[in-house]
Protein backbone atom coordinates (compact mmCIF):
# COMPACT_ATOMS: atom_id res chain seq x y z
CA UNK A 1 0.00 0.00 0.00
CA UNK A 2 1.25 3.32 -0.88
CA UNK A 3 2.09 6.14 1.80
CA UNK A 4 -1.45 6.65 3.72
CA UNK A 5 -1.33 10.58 5.00
CA UNK A 6 -2.00 11.51 8.18
CA UNK A 7 -4.68 14.63 6.70
CA UNK A 8 -6.02 14.35 3.20
CA UNK A 9 -6.33 17.96 2.40
CA UNK A 10 -5.79 17.20 -1.52
CA UNK A 11 -8.91 14.70 -1.37
CA UNK A 12 -11.03 16.73 -0.11
CA UNK A 13 -10.28 19.82 -2.04
CA UNK A 14 -10.96 18.26 -5.23
CA UNK A 15 -14.64 17.11 -4.03
CA UNK A 16 -15.48 21.25 -3.44
CA UNK A 17 -12.98 22.28 -6.43
CA UNK A 18 -15.55 23.62 -8.67
CA UNK A 19 -17.05 25.81 -5.54
CA UNK A 20 -13.41 26.60 -4.13
CA UNK A 21 -12.19 28.11 -7.54
CA UNK A 22 -15.46 30.03 -8.04
CA UNK A 23 -15.35 31.43 -4.57
CA UNK A 24 -11.34 32.44 -4.76
CA UNK A 25 -12.08 34.16 -8.60
CA UNK A 26 -14.82 36.15 -7.28
CA UNK A 27 -12.36 37.79 -4.57
CA UNK A 28 -9.51 38.21 -7.36
CA UNK A 29 -12.36 40.21 -9.65
CA UNK A 30 -13.16 42.47 -6.59
CA UNK A 31 -9.45 43.19 -5.61
CA UNK A 32 -10.73 43.37 -1.92
CA UNK A 33 -8.55 41.48 -0.60
CA UNK A 34 -8.71 42.89 2.94
CA UNK A 35 -12.23 43.77 4.82
CA UNK A 36 -13.98 42.67 1.84
CA UNK A 37 -17.75 41.44 1.38
CA UNK A 38 -16.52 37.82 1.58
CA UNK A 39 -15.03 38.29 5.23
CA UNK A 40 -18.23 39.55 6.30
CA UNK A 41 -20.39 36.43 4.45
CA UNK A 42 -18.09 34.22 6.57
CA UNK A 43 -19.25 36.07 9.49
CA UNK A 44 -22.74 35.99 9.37
CA UNK A 45 -22.78 32.42 8.57
CA UNK A 46 -20.31 31.51 11.00
CA UNK A 47 -22.31 33.45 13.31
CA UNK A 48 -26.15 31.47 12.47
CA UNK A 49 -23.44 28.29 12.35
CA UNK A 50 -22.40 28.75 15.94
CA UNK A 51 -25.77 30.48 17.11
CA UNK A 52 -23.54 32.97 18.64
CA UNK A 53 -24.15 37.09 18.30
CA UNK A 54 -20.57 37.95 17.57
CA UNK A 55 -17.89 36.20 15.34
CA UNK A 56 -14.46 38.11 14.95
CA UNK A 57 -12.44 37.08 12.19
CA UNK A 58 -8.62 37.23 13.04
CA UNK A 59 -5.15 35.86 11.64
CA UNK A 60 -5.18 32.81 13.21
CA UNK A 61 -6.47 30.79 16.36
CA UNK A 62 -3.52 32.16 18.65
CA UNK A 63 -3.81 35.45 17.56
CA UNK A 64 -7.94 35.04 18.55
CA UNK A 65 -6.51 33.62 22.44
CA UNK A 66 -4.76 36.49 22.86
CA UNK A 67 -7.00 39.30 21.38
CA UNK A 68 -9.90 37.36 24.21
CA UNK A 69 -7.20 37.76 26.41
CA UNK A 70 -6.23 41.34 25.79
CA UNK A 71 -10.29 42.55 25.66
CA UNK A 72 -10.66 41.11 29.61
CA UNK A 73 -8.88 44.56 31.73
CA UNK A 74 -6.18 41.70 33.29
CA UNK A 75 -3.63 42.98 34.85
CA UNK A 76 -0.01 41.64 35.07
CA UNK A 77 0.39 39.18 37.66
CA UNK A 78 -3.25 38.00 37.00
CA UNK A 79 -3.53 34.27 37.30
CA UNK A 80 -4.85 32.07 34.35
CA UNK A 81 -5.80 28.42 35.18
CA UNK A 82 -4.94 26.25 31.92
CA UNK A 83 -4.64 22.60 31.22
CA UNK A 84 -0.53 21.53 30.87
CA UNK A 85 -1.48 18.81 28.52
CA UNK A 86 -2.33 20.98 25.33
CA UNK A 87 -0.84 22.72 22.39
CA UNK A 88 1.56 25.70 23.14
CA UNK A 89 -0.46 28.39 22.26
CA UNK A 90 -3.22 28.07 24.73
CA UNK A 91 -0.77 29.27 27.26
CA UNK A 92 1.97 31.49 25.33
CA UNK A 93 -0.50 33.70 25.46
CA UNK A 94 -1.01 34.33 28.78
CA UNK A 95 2.95 34.62 29.02
CA UNK A 96 3.01 36.71 26.50
CA UNK A 97 0.72 39.28 27.94
CA UNK A 98 2.84 38.89 31.43
CA UNK A 99 -0.38 37.12 32.87
CA UNK A 100 0.69 34.22 35.36
CA UNK A 101 -0.51 30.69 33.55
CA UNK A 102 -1.25 28.09 36.64
CA UNK A 103 -1.57 24.71 35.43
CA UNK A 104 -3.93 21.89 35.78
CA UNK A 105 -3.93 18.19 35.13
CA UNK A 106 -6.14 16.58 32.75
CA UNK A 107 -8.94 13.73 32.64
CA UNK A 108 -7.04 10.43 31.56
CA UNK A 109 -9.80 9.45 29.54
CA UNK A 110 -11.03 12.53 27.96
CA UNK A 111 -7.86 14.41 27.90
CA UNK A 112 -9.92 17.68 29.22
CA UNK A 113 -8.98 19.70 32.31
CA UNK A 114 -10.93 18.62 34.96
CA UNK A 115 -13.48 20.88 37.35
CA UNK A 116 -11.79 18.90 40.33
CA UNK A 117 -8.42 20.47 39.83
CA UNK A 118 -9.77 23.83 38.46
CA UNK A 119 -10.97 24.29 41.53
CA UNK A 120 -7.97 23.13 43.25
CA UNK A 121 -6.33 26.01 41.54
CA UNK A 122 -8.38 29.12 42.55
CA UNK A 123 -6.39 31.56 44.15
CA UNK A 124 -7.76 34.93 44.90
CA UNK A 125 -5.53 36.21 41.86
CA UNK A 126 -7.00 34.00 39.87
CA UNK A 127 -9.11 35.83 36.45
CA UNK A 128 -9.27 33.55 34.16
CA UNK A 129 -10.05 30.01 32.86
CA UNK A 130 -8.96 28.56 29.43
CA UNK A 131 -10.41 25.32 29.28
CA UNK A 132 -8.89 23.65 26.33
CA UNK A 133 -11.78 21.37 24.31
CA UNK A 134 -8.35 18.91 23.21
CA UNK A 135 -8.84 16.65 20.18
CA UNK A 136 -12.51 17.93 19.48
CA UNK A 137 -14.32 16.90 22.54
CA UNK A 138 -15.89 19.61 25.01
CA UNK A 139 -14.62 19.66 28.52
CA UNK A 140 -16.64 19.55 31.59
CA UNK A 141 -17.93 23.10 30.62
CA UNK A 142 -21.10 22.94 33.40
CA UNK A 143 -19.34 22.55 36.21
CA UNK A 144 -16.38 24.80 35.10
CA UNK A 145 -18.64 27.48 33.91
CA UNK A 146 -20.20 27.06 37.94
CA UNK A 147 -16.65 27.74 39.32
CA UNK A 148 -16.15 30.60 37.20
CA UNK A 149 -19.20 32.18 38.26
CA UNK A 150 -18.90 31.44 41.65
CA UNK A 151 -15.50 33.50 41.87
CA UNK A 152 -16.58 35.88 39.15
CA UNK A 153 -13.95 35.10 36.34
CA UNK A 154 -13.63 34.49 32.77
CA UNK A 155 -13.84 31.76 31.02
CA UNK A 156 -12.25 31.69 27.38
CA UNK A 157 -12.77 28.52 25.62
CA UNK A 158 -9.49 26.96 23.39
CA UNK A 159 -11.85 25.68 20.93
CA UNK A 160 -9.23 25.35 18.16
CA UNK A 161 -9.38 21.29 17.45
CA UNK A 162 -13.26 21.10 18.59
CA UNK A 163 -15.35 23.56 16.40
CA UNK A 164 -18.86 22.07 15.16
CA UNK A 165 -18.86 19.51 18.55
CA UNK A 166 -21.89 20.38 20.73
CA UNK A 167 -22.13 20.72 24.72
CA UNK A 168 -25.31 19.61 26.66
CA UNK A 169 -26.06 20.86 29.72
CA UNK A 170 -28.02 18.76 32.10
CA UNK A 171 -31.11 21.51 31.62
CA UNK A 172 -31.59 20.14 28.14
CA UNK A 173 -29.42 22.71 26.45
CA UNK A 174 -27.24 22.05 24.09
CA UNK A 175 -24.09 24.93 23.02
CA UNK A 176 -22.10 24.72 20.11
CA UNK A 177 -17.94 24.08 21.25
CA UNK A 178 -16.87 27.89 22.03
CA UNK A 179 -19.99 29.29 22.24
CA UNK A 180 -20.25 28.50 26.29
CA UNK A 181 -17.65 30.99 28.07
CA UNK A 182 -17.20 34.84 27.57
CA UNK A 183 -15.22 34.23 24.61
CA UNK A 184 -14.53 31.11 22.59
CA UNK A 185 -11.47 30.62 20.27
CA UNK A 186 -10.62 28.49 16.77
CA UNK A 187 -8.65 28.35 14.62
CA UNK A 188 -8.59 27.57 10.68
CA UNK A 189 -4.96 26.31 10.35
CA UNK A 190 -5.23 23.75 7.15
CA UNK A 191 -5.50 20.85 9.17
CA UNK A 192 -7.85 21.85 11.67
CA UNK A 193 -12.03 20.73 10.87
CA UNK A 194 -12.80 23.62 9.26
CA UNK A 195 -9.40 24.76 8.04
CA UNK A 196 -8.70 27.71 5.09
CA UNK A 197 -5.90 27.17 2.58
CA UNK A 198 -3.03 29.23 4.92
CA UNK A 199 -3.68 30.65 8.10
CA UNK A 200 -6.66 32.12 9.79
CA UNK A 201 -8.92 32.38 13.05
CA UNK A 202 -11.98 33.85 14.85
CA UNK A 203 -12.90 34.70 18.40
CA UNK A 204 -16.49 34.61 19.16
CA UNK A 205 -19.03 35.97 22.40
CA UNK A 206 -22.44 36.75 23.03
CA UNK A 207 -21.19 39.74 25.03
CA UNK A 208 -21.75 43.11 22.84
CA UNK A 209 -19.13 44.80 24.84
CA UNK A 210 -16.11 42.08 24.93
CA UNK A 211 -17.34 42.22 21.24
CA UNK A 212 -16.43 45.60 20.87
CA UNK A 213 -13.47 45.39 22.77
CA UNK A 214 -12.26 42.45 21.21
CA UNK A 215 -12.72 44.29 17.44
CA UNK A 216 -10.86 47.16 18.17
CA UNK A 217 -8.13 45.37 19.80
CA UNK A 218 -7.72 43.20 16.70
CA UNK A 219 -7.42 46.50 14.84
CA UNK A 220 -4.78 48.52 16.53
CA UNK A 221 -6.88 49.22 19.22
CA UNK A 222 -9.30 51.56 16.95
CA UNK A 223 -12.64 52.42 17.21
CA UNK A 224 -12.67 55.74 15.11
CA UNK A 225 -10.13 55.90 12.64
CA UNK A 226 -6.74 57.19 13.64
CA UNK A 227 -8.03 57.23 17.15
CA UNK A 228 -6.28 54.65 19.08
CA UNK A 229 -8.20 53.85 22.72
CA UNK A 230 -6.26 50.99 23.46
CA UNK A 231 -3.08 49.12 23.00
CA UNK A 232 -4.13 46.76 20.06
CA UNK A 233 -2.81 44.34 17.27
CA UNK A 234 -3.27 44.03 13.61
CA UNK A 235 -4.73 40.68 13.01
CA UNK A 236 -7.25 40.07 10.45
CA UNK A 237 -8.82 37.08 8.17
CA UNK A 238 -8.09 38.15 4.63
CA UNK A 239 -11.04 37.66 2.17
CA UNK A 240 -9.84 34.50 0.47
CA UNK A 241 -9.51 32.74 3.36
CA UNK A 242 -13.06 33.50 4.17
CA UNK A 243 -14.38 32.64 0.85
CA UNK A 244 -13.04 29.31 0.95
CA UNK A 245 -14.12 29.16 5.02
CA UNK A 246 -17.16 30.26 3.78
CA UNK A 247 -17.66 27.24 1.02
CA UNK A 248 -15.87 24.49 3.13
CA UNK A 249 -18.23 26.24 6.31
CA UNK A 250 -21.44 24.62 4.30
CA UNK A 251 -19.82 20.80 4.56
CA UNK A 252 -18.63 21.14 8.40
CA UNK A 253 -21.38 18.75 9.62
CA UNK A 254 -20.80 16.26 6.81
CA UNK A 255 -16.68 16.26 7.13
CA UNK A 256 -17.11 15.47 11.15
CA UNK A 257 -19.65 13.03 10.34
CA UNK A 258 -17.44 11.20 8.53
CA UNK A 259 -14.66 11.63 11.14
CA UNK A 260 -17.30 10.22 13.77
CA UNK A 261 -17.87 7.15 10.98
CA UNK A 262 -14.22 6.44 10.99
CA UNK A 263 -13.67 6.26 14.77
CA UNK A 264 -16.30 3.97 15.03
CA UNK A 265 -14.33 2.45 12.79
CA UNK A 266 -10.93 2.44 15.09
CA UNK A 267 -13.22 1.70 17.97
CA UNK A 268 -14.14 -1.45 17.14
CA UNK A 269 -11.21 -2.60 15.78
CA UNK A 270 -9.43 -1.96 18.81
CA UNK A 271 -11.47 -2.93 21.85
CA UNK A 272 -10.68 -6.15 21.88
CA UNK A 273 -6.84 -5.34 21.99
CA UNK A 274 -6.82 -4.93 26.15
CA UNK A 275 -3.25 -3.16 26.07
CA UNK A 276 -4.78 -0.12 23.85
CA UNK A 277 -7.06 2.43 25.55
CA UNK A 278 -9.68 3.95 22.60
CA UNK A 279 -10.79 7.68 23.20
CA UNK A 280 -13.40 7.52 25.79
CA UNK A 281 -16.83 9.46 25.34
CA UNK A 282 -18.04 12.57 27.73
CA UNK A 283 -21.50 11.64 28.49
CA UNK A 284 -22.42 15.45 27.95
CA UNK A 285 -19.96 16.16 24.33
CA UNK A 286 -20.56 15.33 21.05
CA UNK A 287 -16.75 14.36 19.80
CA UNK A 288 -15.84 15.93 16.36
CA UNK A 289 -12.59 13.80 16.25
CA UNK A 290 -9.89 16.41 15.16
CA UNK A 291 -7.83 13.77 16.56
CA UNK A 292 -8.39 10.18 16.70
CA UNK A 293 -6.00 9.31 20.12
CA UNK A 294 -5.11 5.70 21.98
CA UNK A 295 -2.77 5.12 24.49
CA UNK A 296 -0.37 2.62 24.72
CA UNK A 297 0.79 1.71 27.68
CA UNK A 298 3.48 -0.34 29.13
CA UNK A 299 6.38 1.36 26.77
CA UNK A 300 4.99 -0.05 23.39
CA UNK A 301 3.99 3.01 22.22
CA UNK A 302 7.07 4.23 20.31
CA UNK A 303 7.85 0.36 19.10
CA UNK A 304 4.34 0.37 17.83
CA UNK A 305 4.94 3.65 15.50
CA UNK A 306 8.01 2.33 14.26
CA UNK A 307 6.05 -0.72 12.94
CA UNK A 308 3.32 1.39 11.79
CA UNK A 309 5.95 3.81 9.83
CA UNK A 310 7.48 1.39 8.04
CA UNK A 311 4.49 -0.08 6.62
CA UNK A 312 3.67 3.18 5.26
CA UNK A 313 1.44 4.83 8.22
CA UNK A 314 2.35 8.12 9.77
CA UNK A 315 1.05 8.63 13.21
CA UNK A 316 1.54 11.80 15.89
CA UNK A 317 2.33 12.26 19.24
CA UNK A 318 0.19 15.34 20.64
CA UNK A 319 1.87 16.19 22.82
CA UNK A 320 5.44 14.64 23.83
CA UNK A 321 5.92 16.84 26.66
CA UNK A 322 3.92 18.83 28.91
CA UNK A 323 3.67 22.55 28.88
CA UNK A 324 4.95 22.60 32.53
CA UNK A 325 7.93 20.86 32.10
CA UNK A 326 9.12 23.02 28.57
CA UNK A 327 11.77 25.16 29.11
CA UNK A 328 10.00 28.09 28.41
CA UNK A 329 7.73 27.75 30.91
CA UNK A 330 10.50 26.45 33.57
CA UNK A 331 10.59 29.74 35.41
CA UNK A 332 6.69 29.10 36.81
CA UNK A 333 8.39 26.85 39.19
CA UNK A 334 6.60 23.29 38.24
CA UNK A 335 8.54 20.10 38.47
CA UNK A 336 8.48 16.25 37.21
CA UNK A 337 5.31 14.76 39.37
CA UNK A 338 3.55 17.54 39.68
CA UNK A 339 0.41 16.53 36.64
CA UNK A 340 0.99 12.90 36.85
CA UNK A 341 -2.20 12.09 34.48
CA UNK A 342 -0.52 14.40 31.84
CA UNK A 343 3.23 13.54 32.02
CA UNK A 344 1.61 9.67 31.29
CA UNK A 345 -0.12 10.22 28.84
CA UNK A 346 2.74 12.22 26.94
CA UNK A 347 4.56 8.43 27.02
CA UNK A 348 1.48 6.84 25.72
CA UNK A 349 -0.29 8.72 23.45
CA UNK A 350 -0.73 7.81 19.78
CA UNK A 351 -2.96 9.89 16.95
CA UNK A 352 -3.89 7.78 14.35
CA UNK A 353 -4.56 9.50 10.53
CA UNK A 354 -7.93 11.13 11.02
CA UNK A 355 -10.12 13.19 8.27
CA UNK A 356 -12.51 13.77 6.10
CA UNK A 357 -11.53 11.56 3.48
CA UNK A 358 -10.57 8.11 5.48
CA UNK A 359 -11.90 5.31 3.46
CA UNK A 360 -12.81 1.65 5.74
CA UNK A 361 -9.89 -0.08 3.53
CA UNK A 362 -7.10 2.26 4.72
CA UNK A 363 -8.59 2.36 8.44
CA UNK A 364 -8.75 -1.58 7.52
CA UNK A 365 -5.22 -1.58 7.06
CA UNK A 366 -4.16 0.18 9.69
CA UNK A 367 -5.98 -1.77 12.47
CA UNK A 368 -4.80 -5.09 10.90
CA UNK A 369 -1.01 -3.55 11.60
CA UNK A 370 -2.13 -2.74 15.13
CA UNK A 371 -4.00 -5.97 15.50
CA UNK A 372 -0.65 -7.66 14.38
CA UNK A 373 1.54 -5.61 16.54
CA UNK A 374 -0.49 -6.39 19.66
CA UNK A 375 -0.51 -10.07 18.90
CA UNK A 376 3.35 -10.76 18.30
CA UNK A 377 4.42 -8.68 21.54
CA UNK A 378 1.91 -10.34 23.98
C1 LIG B 1 -4.15 24.94 16.49
C2 LIG B 1 -4.31 25.30 17.89
C3 LIG B 1 -4.09 26.62 18.34
C4 LIG B 1 -3.49 27.71 17.50
O1 LIG B 1 -4.02 27.92 16.26
P1 LIG B 1 -3.14 28.66 15.13
O2 LIG B 1 -4.16 29.01 14.09
O3 LIG B 1 -2.13 27.67 14.64
O4 LIG B 1 -2.53 29.85 15.72
C5 LIG B 1 -4.34 26.90 19.67
N1 LIG B 1 -4.78 25.96 20.53
C6 LIG B 1 -4.97 24.68 20.13
C7 LIG B 1 -5.46 23.69 21.15
C8 LIG B 1 -4.73 24.31 18.81
O5 LIG B 1 -4.91 23.04 18.46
Amino acid sequence: MEQIPMVDLKSQYLKIKDEVDAAIQEVLDSTAFVRGEAVSRFQRHFEEYLGVKHVIPVGNGTDALQIALMSLGLRPGDEVITPTFTFVATVEVVALLGLTPVFVDVDPYTFCMTPEAVERAITPKTKAIVPVHLFGQNAEMEAILKIAENHHIFVVEDACQSIGSVYKFSDGIVKKSGCMGHFGCTSFFPSKNLGCFGDGGALFTDDDDLADVARCMANHGMKVRYHYDRVGVNSRLDSLQAAILDVKLRHLDEYISHRMASASVYDKGLSDIPQVVIPRKSSRSTHSYHQYTIQVPAGKRDSLQKILRENGIPSMIYYPIPLHLQKAYGHYGYKSGDFPVAERLSREVLSLPMHSELQDDVSAFILQKIQEFFAESV
